[in-house]
């Protein structure tokens, strides 16, 4: 049964009176002008706040948080965004006051503390990317890409070179293609790899003096690790363009391998996917970037760094910065997060998390390759990506009916549609936070969904507050104020 009051706004809860705090009458005489200030309008008339008693806004809200699926709630094994666990101690520990009240104004000597921290948590950063440049700057993954070819651009300025292509396969995330456009390049896809992996004949053609960079993900948003990346390395060196590698699915190979080791010149890390962030609806994410050594320079403002000898740290400004992209010096509440994630687990946990991330998924992947297609290979990494194109050849139901079908049962759904490459795709990612059990029961209900009357799944979800919403018309035409019903 639905709770009025997580379905009514509070505007419309309202009843003339019932307010939770009753003031003493006043007994000093009201005012309605100020001496000596001229034109002040002081309001004098309530204001239309709305009058509800303190147990019914406390439901409302409590009812409210109800509605929707988190990771608290729901195994979420939204593909490419690894919604993993957040730890609830890390939680505690970046809500500790001597860093949630902490300024970005304060003077650097009274925040050595914090500072320390984020010097660390670069060296961690170089260490784990294989990669020594680094900036916290950037405040989500996409910004960390757009941040990234700016420098790179920077660098190419400087050598007086004029590259003007960024290059990425079509199994790509979005925000690479607009991040390169946003950072001024000229976009070029290639044409689809064989079996979903980067075509190294393809590559070839597209390679000249007018090659900036070459965007690519490893592992891929297939959930394939590119074998060849290596001598994709070799081909973009050679023609003097960078490699950027996406990092967003560095959860698969933390401590097993490194982007500076295959190859790369630069990466985001998405802090909120891979080190525990909590993300959803929008953020707050951090995207910090890492980069070779030639690259540092360019990095945007400030980077910490230390002093030895003054045991001192402080914020600086590369020799030939960009600039700033952000205020300040980065989503620090989520960079601590990732930082206590880092320093929990050690380098052998964080290779124990990509492992039982692998595992995880390769155990899914077995358990629904029987009633679903997995096009690329019975194999993968930290996700896969399935297909209901047959089921819908057969029955008419899509992977969309699937995924809120999925609702009903209980689970978020996986990612849908993309990567692009693959018909009817279900992105699958459940990360190492998940239970044996949890896998079985996610499976079980996938099998179901696919076996369920086309007309059942096809109407779903049938136990949430809403039923689809028109996503088209929310996106374009958002209703974000409440305005009173005229009487
Ligand atoms: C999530 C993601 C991004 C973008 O990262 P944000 O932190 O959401 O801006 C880029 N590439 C891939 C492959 C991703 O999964």
């Amino acid at each position: 049964m639905r709770n009025q009051t997580a379905t009514q706004l509070l505007f419309e809860m309202s009843k003339a009176g019932r307010g939770t705090i009753v003031f003493p009458k006043s007994d000093v005489p009201a005012v309605t002008s100020i001496p000596g200030i001229d034109n002040v309008h002081l309001a004098t008339e309530p204001l239309p706040l709305p009058e509800i008693a303190e147990p019914d806004v406390v439901r409302h809200f409590v009812n409210l948080s109800t509605l929707n699926m988190s990771v608290d709630s729901h195994f979420y094994p939204l593909g490419s965004c690894t919604m993993k666990y957040n730890p609830k101690r890390h939680e505690r520990l970046a809500r500790l006051p001597q860093a949630a009240t902490s300024h970005p104004y304060q003077p650097e000597d009274q925040i050595q503390g914090l500072l320390s921290i984020l010097f660390e948590m670069q060296g961690m950063l170089a260490e784990i990317s294989g990669l020594p440049g680094i900036s916290l700057h950037p405040a989500a993954g996409a910004q960390g890409e757009f941040t990234a070819l700016l420098t790179a651009a920077a660098y190419f300025k400087d050598r007086s070179e004029k590259r003007t292509r960024v290059l990425f396969p079509t199994s790509a995330h979005g925000t690479n293609p607009a991040s390169a456009a946003l950072a001024g390049f000229e976009c070029v896809q290639l044409a689809g790899g064989r079996n979903g992996f980067v075509d190294l004949d393809e590559l070839k053609t597209q390679l000249d003096d007018r090659t900036a960079v070459f965007m690519v993900t490893n592992p891929n948003t297939l959930g394939l690790f590119e074998r060849d990346i290596a001598k994709v390395a070799e081909m973009l060196h050679g023609v003097g363009g960078l490699v950027y590698i996406d990092g967003a699915n560095m959860n698969a190979i933390l401590g097993k391998t490194r982007p500076g080791d295959f190859g790369g010149d630069m990466m985001h890390y998405n802090v909120h996917k891979t080190f525990t962030g909590p993300h959803g609806a929008g953020g707050p994410g951090a995207g910090p970037i890492a980069v070779r050594d030639f690259l540092a320079p360019f990095l945007p403002a400030p980077v910490v760094t230390y002093d030895a000898a003054k045991n001192e740290y402080s914020l600086s400004t590369p020799a030939k910065s960009i600039g700033q992209v952000r205020t300040f010096f980065g989503n620090v509440g989520i960079l601590l997060r990732g930082y206590f994630y880092i320093r929990t687990l050690g380098g052998k946990g964080l290779r124990e998390a990509s492992e039982n991330a692998v595992l995880n998924a390769n155990y899914l992947l077995s358990q629904v390759k029987d009633f679903l297609e997995v096009p690329h290979g019975d194999r993968c990494m930290h996700e896969f990506v399935a297909s209901a194109r047959k089921i819908k050849e057969q029955s008419g139901v899509t992977t969309m009916d699937i995924a809120k079908r999925l609702l009903d049962y209980g689970f978020h759904a996986p990612t849908v549609y993309f990567p692009l490459v693959v018909e009817e795709a279900m992105m699958i990612e459940p990360t190492e936070t998940e239970s044996l059990q949890t896998l079985d029961a996610f499976a079980t209900a996938l099998r179901t969904i696919c076996s369920e009357p086309a007309d059942l799944v096809k109407g779903a979800p049938h136990s949430t507050a809403i039923c689809r919403p028109d996503e088209v018309n929310a996106a374009r035409k958002p209703v974000l104020c409440w305005s009173a019903p005229e009487c």
